[in-house]
């Protein structure tokens, strides 16, 4: 049999699984990745599951318990901080280093090449080419477009297909375990702690400290707080003190005192006071707006989608990374499996639009109350049931599609 060569766009874990899994199953691959360096974290907390942990071991990565943080449940504060509501749930928290770098140790440096960027992909027959900048090419079998959302191969193939705004943002930030209030350490800690303020809603959780530390005292604790901005409301929060406007994403550094002065105070109003302190101290809030993204197809001739070049959904489904390790696995699968080439595409195409659409429509689901109208409960129909914080407790995470990972997952 003759080995097939598969050209990964895309180094960031979506890349990687594709490339770790694919090998397993007989083919090569060679990873293309825009950025110079080594990744860097840009997120603190991350969502895991017990599929990301089984795929990462599929792929040959290194794994301990001390990868995550383990937590008990989620629990509902109102604005005195009194427990609305509580529920039992064991999962765990993990960073984006912790996924990143066993993965990145599985692939040869020599099948990774950082700092070349896909300008555009070429088809002819078999083979399919990859066209970088400067003027490089690499041929193969099959192109794996794992280049993220804004996926340069996606706006070739489907130009029409595009992130789309949700309506709100998310403000994100961290602080150190020890100036974590004393109330909060001693009762919550170690669960997702849930707000709805009017219209909006916050959670906090403990997540890996510096260095990926999860030893107790040494963690960190993370806080994403989703709120309304329409259009007019993002423009604003996105354009810095020289009046300089950045999209729809603005670097931290950049967003204006004013802004950050803005929110804390509407924290103090909004949150139970210890939670508004964990706001109010975090020196460098995180500016998100938020987005989904669907693709109608996945494969083109010799050229799939893969990770959140196919699909994004909004981050209460915390699933990102397990969908790209899922979408690698089912790819490395039908390739295995199947004798005809196009027929392994055909059934990754199938298995992979099914998943993606019912995660990209759970995100929207559990975001509901964030979307700026006020609704009386005689009025609710449909995902309306969403409005109910209880429910989206109950829904969190996407408990229908991944399984929550608990650290027992993680001693084999
Ligand atoms: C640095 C980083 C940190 C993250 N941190 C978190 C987190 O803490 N929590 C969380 O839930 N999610 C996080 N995410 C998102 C999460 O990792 C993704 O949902 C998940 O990794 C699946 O994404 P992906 O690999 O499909 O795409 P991405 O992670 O977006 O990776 C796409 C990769 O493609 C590269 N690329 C883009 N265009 C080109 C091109 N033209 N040529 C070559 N390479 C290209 C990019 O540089 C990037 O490395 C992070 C993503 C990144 C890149």
């Amino acid at each position: 049999m003759t080995v097939k060569h598969a050209l990964v766009i895309g180094g960031s874990l979506g890349g990687l699984f594709a490339a770790s899994l694919l090998r397993k199953t007989g083919w090569t691959a060679a990873v293309f990745e825009r950025s110079k360096g080594a990744l860097e974290s840009r997120g603190a907390g991350l969502g895991t599951t017990r599929e990301l942990v089984e795929t990462m071991r599929r792929a040959g990565a290194r794994l301990d318990v001390s990868m995550v943080v383990p937590m008990s449940g989620y629990v509902w504060l109102d604005a005195a901080g009194r427990v609305v509501h509580r529920q039992e749930r064991l999962n765990a928290s993990s960073t984006w280093s912790r996924v990143y770098l066993p993965l990145r140790a599985a692939i040869p440096d020599s099948d990774y090449r950082a700092g070349l960027a896909l300008e555009r992909v070429e088809q002819s027959g078999e083979r399919v080419v990859a066209h970088f900048a400067g003027g490089a090419t690499a041929e193969g079998d099959l192109l794996i477009a794992a280049d993220g959302n804004l996926s340069t191969v996606r706006r070739q193939l489907m130009p029409e297909v595009e992130p789309r705004y949700a309506g709100y943002v998310a403000w994100r930030g961290i602080m150190e375990e020890r100036e974590v209030p004393p109330a909060i350490h001693r009762e919550h800690f170690d669960k997702i702690a849930f707000s709805f303020p009017d219209g909006e809603m916050s959670l906090a959780m403990p997540v890996p400290g510096e260095g990926d530390d999860t030893r107790p005292g040494y963690r960190r604790y993370y806080f994403i707080w989703y709120r309304p901005a329409d259009a007019a409301a993002l423009r604003n929060l996105c354009t810095d003190a020289n009046g300089v406007h950045h999209g729809t994403s603005i670097p931290p550094p950049l967003i204006r005192p004013e802004v950050i002065r803005a929110i804390k105070q509407d924290a103090a109003e909004r949150f139970a006071p210890d939670l508004a302190m964990v706001i109010g101290r975090t020196a460098q809030p995180l500016l998100q707006a938020i987005t989904d993204l669907e693709s109608p197809r996945l494969v083109s001739g010799r050229v799939v989608l893969l990770g959140d070049a196919a699909f994004v959904a909004r981050p209460h489904v915390a699933a990102g990374v397990s969908k790209a390790a899922l979408d690698a696995a089912s790819l490395a699968d039908a390739l295995a499996d199947e004798r005809d080439f196009d027929a392994a595409l055909a059934r990754y195409e199938c298995e992979r639009l099914d998943f993606g659409r019912r995660i990209v429509a759970h995100g929207r689901r559990l975001g509901t109350l964030l979307d700026g109208r006020k609704k009386p409960r005689a009025e609710w129909t449909g995902d309306d049931a969403y409005r109910d914080p209880k429910r989206v407790l109950a829904d969190y995470g996407a408990p229908h599609l991944v399984h929550d990972l608990t650290a027992r997952d993680l001693v084999s």
